[in-house]
């Protein structure tokens, strides 16, 4: 056989980039692509992408830069460790503006509006009580509880992302005491982030899954991504949720960042209004199609408790969610149910759906 592209380069590229796309041999029929999948650490935590009729090269690229971007952002918006937010927290509390990356600001916007949203049940502002906690730190914390008057003492100086006034990229604090930590919604803000630039590198079909948030981009073919939700009470999986495009799914407990202080268990949620961490809910699950809302609302939603989060859920503009408490009750919105996928043996106890209530208004927040 007489090799046709040996004097002819072009076609010989050509033909190279028509294999790289998964489009060469014979008549230019369709190869199907491989299902690519990576293990990344980003964000302090295992990040699995998985692409789907995405020729090789194309993802592997489209993965690399994922991995590049989400790497710079773990360091800017730490909230502990040197980076662009603890410079901004430090001229935050020496009342000084301060300038950052137009991201950033917009993370920051974001969070502002959805803190607005949950009535401040959610509230990246109250690093100060989270840092108080012991939750400042890549391991559990150990040891006593920190003293009633300490604690007491930073929630009366009421922090709040609405005493954040934001313009362009400069943002100033008309409270001193606020100290951020986007670490309720920065996963999801991420993901959101990931996916746009999967989708901006031509990968249509993907999931990226981070522990506690799941994002989707298109399906894997003719079905959907699908995933479990952890039991927090045991090693195994509460229910399955196919995802349908452009869904994402973040989880909030207190099954890996607590610490426990005679039989009582402190979780890493804190109810901005008493400063104390959480209790009697222990995982929220939330279905939205933004990333930064659902993982916002499932601490929001955990904060709220078991009688006030349907109202929450309303006001925050999300129709699924599923709360469990730590007497194994679970509820459910009917959109979240009606998603439910029990596992083999079925759901651990039975669902309880709870409707919505109707006409719910979110809060008004001035000036953000
Ligand atoms: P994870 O996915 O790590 O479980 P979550 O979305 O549940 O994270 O967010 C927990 C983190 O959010 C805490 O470790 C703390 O940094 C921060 N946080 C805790 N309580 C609140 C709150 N009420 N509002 C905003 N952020 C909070
Ligand atoms: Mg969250």
């Amino acid at each position: 056989m007489r090799d046709v592209t040996a004097r002819r380069p072009l076609l010989r590229l050509a033909l190279a980039a028509l294999a790289m796309l998964g489009l060469a041999g014979g008549v230019l029929a369709l190869r199907p692509a491989p299902d690519i999948r990576e293990t990344l650490y980003l964000f302090g935590t295992l990040v699995e992408v998985e692409t789907h009729g995405v020729p090789e090269p194309v993802a592997r690229a489209a993965i690399a830069r994922v991995e590049q971007r989400l790497q710079a952002l773990h360091s800017d918006w730490h909230a502990w460790r040197p980076g662009a937010l603890e410079d901004l927290n430090a001229a935050i509390a020496e009342g000084r503006p301060h300038v950052v990356a137009p991201l950033l600001a917009q993370v920051l916007r974001e969070g502002q509006q959805l803190s607005c949203t949950s009535g401040g049940l959610f509230d990246p502002a109250i690093g100060a009580l989270i840092e108080a906690w012991g939750f400042h730190a890549d391991t559990p914390p150990e040891g006593a509880a920190p003293p009633g008057t300490v604690i007491a003492a930073l929630v009366a100086r009421q922090p709040r992302m609405t005493d954040l006034s934001i313009s362009g990229a400069e943002i100033r604090s008309a409270n001193r005491a606020v100290q951020l930590d986007l670490g309720a919604y920065a996963k999801g803000a991420a993901l959101d982030l990931a996916a746009h630039e999967l989708r901006a590198a031509g990968v249509a079909d993907a999931v990226l899954n981070a522990g506690g948030g799941v994002q989707v981009i298109g399906s894997h073919g003719a079905r959907p991504w699908r995933v479990a939700i952890r039991d927090p009470f045991q090693w195994g999986v509460v229910a399955a949720i196919a995802l349908r495009p452009g869904e994402a799914l973040h989880t909030s407990g207190n099954y890996e960042r607590y610490f426990d202080q005679g039989g009582v268990r402190f979780s890493h949620l804190i109810d901005p209004r008493t400063g104390h961490p959480v209790q009697g809910i222990v995982s929220v699950s939330v279905l939205d199609t933004s990333g930064a809302r659902a993982d916002a609302a499932a601490t929001a939603l955990a904060v709220a408790g078991r009688e006030d989060w349907p109202r929450v859920a309303a006001a925050m503009g999300i129709r699924a969610a599923m709360v469990i408490a730590d007497d194994g009750t679970i509820q459910a919105t009917p959109e979240m149910n009606a998603r439910l996928e029990p596992v083999p043996g079925g759901f651990p106890s039975p669902v309880q759906v709870i409707a919505l209530p109707e006409g719910v208004l979110p809060p008004v927040c001035p000036g953000i």
